[in-house]
C-alpha cells in the first residue's frame, strides 16, 4: 500500500508542513475566489473522514450539486492505522494523501482555507481567504482536547503536555512527536491514558499499549507501558486486549484499571491518581475530548453536553432550528463510536438527507457502522476486531447497540491482514489511489 511515492512525499514535505498551518483569523472583506456555483452550493468545513466522505457521496447522490470542501490542512494524514506507524509497522507516506486527488476523483472543489466566522442569517462562512455563501453547510471539524478534565488549567502546563507528551489523537505532528520519544526511550515508565466519556477511537489506547510494548520487548528496553484507565476493563474488546496484555506482554504492560486521574504535572513528570502518584519518563497522555471549539463559538453546542457536542437532530444531523446547517463526524452528540468508519458510513445517510431535501423529500435514518481493527501482536501481525451497529430504543428514548454488534476477541493473522485491507479499501474509495 503506498499513499504517496517516496519522491512525492519528500517533495511535499519540503514544500509545506503536513499539518494545519496557523492561519490568521482575519475577517474577510472579499468573496473567496471560487468558480460560480452551477447548482445548489453545499459547503463542507473539515476534510477529515467525515467531510471527505460527505463531499464524495453528495456528488454521487446528485452530480449537479456544487460541493466545496474547506480544509485548512494541505495534506491528509490518516489517524486510523497511525498506531501502526507508531509501532513501526507502516511508513508515514502510506497514511498521507492529497486533498486534490480526493476532489478530482469526487468531482468537487477543495478550498485550502481556515473557516473563521459563521453568519447564519446571510448563509455565509468567512475564511482567511474570503467569504463563501452556502445553500447548506456541513461542519465536520473533529475534536479537541480538554486538559481541564484532569485538572490541568495552567497554560504553561498544557503547552508542555501538548508538546512533550501529546495524546496523538488529532494531528500528525503529535504522532511524529511520539515516535521521536520512543526512538530515544531508554528506560522507565511510558504512560498512556484512556480518557473517560466517549473519546476518539475507543480501542486505540489499548492497541497502542500493545504496539509500544512490542517495541520495548524487541529492543529489550528496561521499561514498561503503564496504561491508566478509569474503567474496570478496556472500553471495547476487553477479553481480547486483556489476554494480549497477559499472554504477549506480561511485565511490559501494567494495566491500571479502575483508576481515576486527579492531576498531571508535566514538569515533574507525575500523574496523580486517586490511588497513588505515578512517575513517568515518557508518554502519550490522552485527556477527555470535546467537540472542536468552533461548535461552541458559533452557538451550535448542546448546553447539556459535557463534551460540548452539537445540538442536532439525531436522525437527520441538522442543527435544531436550522435545516441549512449540519454537524457530523466526531462532533455528533449520539453515543456512536467516534471512529472513521462511523463518520464514513453516516456520511452516506447525511448526503442522502441533504440531496433529497433539495428536492423537498425526506429519507429514513439508517444505522452507521463502526469497524475497528486493533493490531495486538507484531510477530506475527495479529489483530482483533470490534464491529458495532446502533438502534434507537423508543421505550427508553436512548441509543443502544443493535444486536448485530460483535467483538472478535481471538487475535489472528487473518484479522491482521484485514486491518491493512480496511485501509486500502477506504483510501482507494476516497483518494482513488493506495
Ligand atoms: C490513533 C488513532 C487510531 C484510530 N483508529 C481508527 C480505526 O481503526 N477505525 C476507525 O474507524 N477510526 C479510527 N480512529 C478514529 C478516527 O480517526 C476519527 O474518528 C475520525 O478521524 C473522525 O473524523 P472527523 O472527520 O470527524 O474528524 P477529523 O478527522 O479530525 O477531521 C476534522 C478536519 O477538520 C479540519 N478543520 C477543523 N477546523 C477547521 C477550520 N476552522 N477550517 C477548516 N478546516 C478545519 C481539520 O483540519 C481536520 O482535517 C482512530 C483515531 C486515532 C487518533
Amino acid at each position: 500500500m503506498t499513499g504517496l511515492s517516496r519522491r512525492e512525499f519528500s517533495a511535499l514535505l519540503g514544500a509545506t508542513a503536513i499539518s494545519a498551518l496557523p492561519m490568521p483569523a482575519i475577517s474577510a472583506n472579499h468573496e473567496a475566489e471560487l468558480p460560480d456555483p452551477k447548482g445548489a452550493r453545499i459547503v463542507i468545513v473539515g476534510g477529515g473522514w467525515s467531510g471527505l466522505s460527505i463531499a464524495k457521496y453528495l456528488k454521487t447522490e446528485n452530480p449537479k450539486i456544487d460541493v466545496v470542501l474547506v480544509e485548512r490542512r494541505t495534506l491528509f494524514f490518516s489517524l486510523p492505522l497511525s498506531n501502526l506507524f507508531i509501532g513501526g509497522l507502516m511508513p508515514q507516506s502510506q497514511l498521507t494523501y492529497r486533498f486534490e486527488d480526493a476532489a478530482k476523483l469526487g468531482g468537487y472543489i477543495y478550498f485550502n482555507a481556515n473557516m473563521t466566522e459563521l453568519d447564519r442569517s446571510r448563509r455565509r462562512i468567512e475564511t482567511n481567504k474570503g467569504w463563501i455563501d452556502y445553500d447548506s453547510l456541513v461542519l465536520a471539524p473533529g475534536v479537541e482536547y480538554d486538559y481541564s478534565s484532569f485538572g490541568v488549567k495552567n497554560p504553561d502546563a498544557i503547552t508542555e503536555l501538548k508538546s512533550k507528551f501529546p495524546a496523538g489523537f488529532v494531528s500528525v505532528d503529535e504522532q511524529l512527536s511520539i515516535t521521536k520519544q520512543l526512538a530515544s526511550f531508554k528506560k522507565g515508565v511510558f504512560v498512556l491514558t484512556a480518557p473517560p466519556g466517549i473519546y476518539r477511537c475507543a480501542a486505540s489506547p489499548y492497541e497502542r499499549a500493545c504496539l509500544i510494548a512490542a517495541l520495548f520487548k524487541k529492543r529489550n528496553i528496561k521499561g514498561k507501558v503503564v496504561l491508566i484507565d478509569s474503567r474496570e476493563e478496556p472500553a471495547v474488546n476487553g477479553e481480547g486486549f486483556l489476554s494480549a496484555f497477559e499472554e504477549l506482554y506480561g511485565g511490559w504492560i501494567e494495566y491500571m484499571n479502575s483508576t481515576g486521574i486527579e492531576g498531571v504535572d508535566p514538569f515533574s513528570k507525575t500523574i496523580k491518581t486517586d490511588f497513588d502518584d505515578i512517575k513517568f519518563e515518557g508518554g502519550a497522555i490522552y485527556p477527555r475530548t470535546r467537540a472542536a471549539r468552533m461548535i461552541e463559538r458559533f452557538d451550535l453546542n448542546d448546553p447539556t453536553s459535557p463534551q460540548k457536542e452539537a445540538r442536532i437532530d439525531q436522525f437527520d444531523y441538522n442543527f435544531v432550528g436550522d435545516e441549512r446547517i449540519y454537524v457530523t463526524g466526531d462532533c455528533r452528540p449520539m453515543p456512536f463510536s467516534k471512529s472513521a468508519s462511523v463518520a464514513n458510513s453516516e456520511a452516506k445517510h447525511v448526503a442522502k438527507v441533504i440531496a433529497t431535501r433539495l428536492q423537498g423529500r425526506e429519507v429514513k435514518w439508517v444505522t452507521p457502522e463502526s469497524v475497528c481493527y486493533s493490531m495486538v501482536n507484531t510477530q506475527p501481525r495479529e489483530a482483533i476486531l470490534s464491529r458495532s451497529f446502533y438502534r434507537f430504543d423508543e421505550n427508553s428514548k436512548q441509543w443502544a447497540f443493535d444486536p448485530r454488534s460483535k467483538p472478535y476477541n481471538n487475535r489472528s493473522e487473518r484479522l491482521g491482514a484485514e486491518t491493512y485491507l480496511w485501509g486500502k479499501t477506504h483510501f482507494r474509495e476516497i483518494f482513488g489511489r493506495i
